[in-house]
């Protein structure tokens, strides 16, 4: 199974997917999108210093770039393992911040993506849903978060906010909203609530 988790910075995807990756009973693969194969971290480095002056096409066809390497190189080889793979971000990142957030066409990202992807796509994805507030008190203690917030806006990550909430509501059955104000132990124990009634339907 591939679980997917999406919201936006300071939402605590990061937390929860290191507290489920300990509760997990099953091996786990965790990926943190762009990252975790050596071209992705590369990847990540690249968009890191980009500090998003580039046109927001280039930051998507990075995103883009990242995720088929690591589905290629991690994601599937795990899968055969018969692992969890738990995804810290994928592509709705990539609608929300390049599409909602900074304006590009959406059914031509949407095409794109599909194209790359081959049809691959997460079985579930967990929206961690977050007033804007909140996830900015989260993270003042990170710098390199917060400079970026400062030039795109904070009406920037309110559009992502309410670009997630479009996505989880036009797919009910692949997307579950989160509360991301609880607490993470209970936000884990839902978690593992539904994906214990996922196996057993
Ligand atoms: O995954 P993480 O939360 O560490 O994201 C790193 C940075 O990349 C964040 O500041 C986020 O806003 C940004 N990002 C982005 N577009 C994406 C995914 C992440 O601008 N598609
Ligand atoms: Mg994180």
């Amino acid at each position: 199974k591939v679980l997917c988790f999406e919201g936006i910075d300071g939402s605590g995807k990061t937390t929860l997917v290191r507290i489920l990756s300990e509760r997990i009973s099953c091996p786990v693969l965790v990926i943190a999108d762009p990252g975790g194969s050596e071209l992705g971290n590369r990847i990540r480095r690249i968009l890191s210093d980009s500090g998003s002056t580039a046109h927001p096409w280039v930051d998507a066809l990075l995103f883009l770039a990242g995720r088929v390497e690591n589905i290629h190189r991690m994601i599937l080889p795990a899968l055969q393992q018969e692992k969890c793979v738990l995804l810290d971000r994928f592509f709705d990142s990539t609608f929300a911040y390049q599409g909602y957030g900074q304006g590009l066409n959406l059914q031509a990202l949407k095409k794109v993506s599909d194209a790359v992807l081959e049809g691959f796509r997460p079985d579930l994805t967990f929206i961690l849903d977050c007033p804007v507030e909140v996830a900015a008190k989260r993270i003042e203690d990170r710098p390199e978060v917060l400079s970026r917030w400062e030039r795109l806006g904070r009406s920037f990550m309110e559009r992502v906010r309410q670009g997630y909430l479009e996505i989880a509501g036009s797919d009910p059955d692949r997307y579950v909203v989160l509360d991301a104000t609880a607490d993470p132990e209970t936000l884990c124990r839902r978690v593992l609530d539904i994906c214990e009634r996922l196996r057993g339907s």
